[in-house]
C-alpha cells in the first residue's frame, strides 16, 4: 500500500516536471524575448570555433544519391579533407548544401576533382565557387578534371558572370574581388598524378562507356589512402587500386530495384523510362560485382554511395545489402570516415 502511494507520488511528480518544462517551452518559442535569446544562442554556436581535422584523412559524404530523386539524399559528392588540404569530388545537385551545413571550410578549397561530365556530378559546381568565394578563398577555385572540364567551367563562368558583378559591386572588391570569383578548369590526362606535400592524388581510368572519358581519384596520405570511383563499372585497374586501399567509395547500382522499377513502368506503358532503366544497367557497379570485389580485398572498408536508386525506405536499402560483408557499408549523406595518420582503423560518424 505503502510503495503503491510511493509510485503515484513519483507518477505526479514526473508529469507535473513535463507540464512545467513544455510550458516553459512554449513560452521561450513563442515570445520575441525568447526567441531572440534562442537566435543570439544559434548564431554563437555557427560562428563559433570551426571542426578541426586530426592527422589523417577524413572522408565526407556531401551527396550520396544519383539523378533518381530519393528523400535526404544529394547527387554525388564526396568531400576530402587533410589538416593542410581540402578537395571535392563531385559536386551533384544538393551537395553544397550538405557541405555549407556541415561547415566545411571552403575558404581553403583546394580544388574540386570531376569524374566525369553527367549532371548529377557537376550541377552544384557554380553553387560551391560562390560559397567559396563570399567564405574569403584566395584565388579563383581550380576545377580538375579529364578532357572536357575546360568546356563546363567555360559555361559554368560565362551563366554566372551577372551573379559575379552584382556580388562584387555589392560587397566591394576588397572582399569579393572580381578576379576570385571565376573558376579554373585544369585539365588532366585520366593517367596522373597531383602531390601537395604529404599528400597524393592519382587519378586513373574508369568505365562509364558509353561516356568517356570518366576517372576515379585515389587519395594517399601518411599511409592511408581512399578511392573514389565516380561513375564505373569493376574494371581491373579499380581491382588493382582497391587491393592496396584502406577505403572505398563507389557507385553502386542495385540489379533486383532497377529491374523491379524497369518492369513497373514498362508495364505502364512509360517507353522513355523504361530506355533509360534499361540503358544504365551496363554502366554503374552492380551491388553483386561490388561485394565480389570486397571479398577480393579483405582488409578494404568497402562504402557504398551514389547509389541507384538513391533508396527511399529500409526495405530498399535491405535489397541494396544483399550480400554485404562485415566490412561493407550503405552510406547515405553526412556520414563521415576518419582515417587517422599512424593507424589502421576507420572511424565512421554518422
Ligand atoms: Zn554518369
Ligand atoms: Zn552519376
Amino acid at each position: 500500500m505503502f510503495r503503491n502511494f510511493q509510485m503515484k507520488r513519483i507518477a505526479l511528480s514526473v508529469v507535473v516536471i513535463v507540464a512545467v518544462v513544455v510550458v516553459i517551452a512554449f513560452a521561450v518559442i513563442t515570445t520575441e524575448r525568447g526567441q531572440n535569446v534562442l537566435l543570439k544562442k544559434g548564431a554563437r554556436a555557427v560562428n563559433g570555433v570551426a571542426p578541426a581535422f586530426d592527422d589523417g584523412l577524413h572522408v565526407f559524404v556531401c551527396g550520396s544519391a544519383a539523378p533518381i530523386p530519393a528523400p535526404g539524399r544529394a547527387q554525388a559528392c564526396i568531400a576530402v579533407i587533410t589538416p593542410d588540404h581540402f578537395f571535392v569530388v563531385d559536386t551533384g545537385s544538393g551537395s553544397v548544401n550538405n557541405i555549407g551545413l556541415e561547415r566545411l571550410p571552403v575558404d581553403r578549397l583546394d580544388g574540386v576533382l570531376l569524374n566525369h561530365f553527367h549532371s548529377d556530378h557537376i550541377v552544384d559546381l557554380p553553387t560551391l565557387n560562390v560559397i567559396s568565394w563570399a567564405s574569403g578563398h584566395d584565388g579563383p577555385l581550380r576545377v580538375y578534371g579529364p578532357p572536357g572540364v575546360e568546356q563546363v567551367v567555360t559555361g559554368f563562368n560565362q551563366a554566372m558572370g551577372l551573379d559575379r558583378l552584382y556580388r562584387t559591386r555589392h560587397h566591394g572588391e576588397d572582399y569579393l574581388p572580381a578576379a576570385s570569383g571565376v573558376m579554373l578548369g585544369t585539365e588532366h590526362s585520366p593517367a596522373s598524378e597531383l602531390v601537395l606535400g604529404d599528400l597524393r592524388i592519382t587519378s586513373f581510368a574508369a568505365d562509364h562507356s558509353p561516356v568517356e572519358p570518366a576517372v576515379s581519384y585515389r587519395f594517399d596520405y601518411k599511409g592511408r589512402s581512399i578511392v573514389i570511383t565516380g561513375d564505373t563499372v569493376v574494371t581491373d585497374d579499380l581491382r588493382t587500386q582497391v587491393a592496396t586501399a584502406d577505403l572505398l567509395l563507389t557507385d553502386a547500382l542495385s540489379l533486383p530495384i532497377v529491374e523491379t522499377l524497369h518492369e513497373a513502368v514498362s508495364a505502364a506503358g512509360n517507353r522513355q523510362l523504361t530506355k533509360i532503366l534499361e540503358d544504365i544497367q551496363g554502366y554503374h557497379a552492380p551491388v553483386s560485382d561490388i561485394v565480389e570485389l570486397a571479398h577480393a580485398s579483405d582488409s578494404t572498408m568497402v562504402a557504398l554511395y551514389h547509389l541507384v536508386p538513391g533508396p527511399r525506405n529500409i526495405v530498399m536499402e535491405q535489397v541494396f545489402k544483399r550480400g554485404f560483408t562485415d566490412d561493407m557499408v550503405l552510406t547515405h549523406d553526412g556520414m563521415w570516415f576518419h582515417l587517422q595518420a599512424g593507424s589502421n582503423e576507420i572511424d565512421i560518424e554518422h
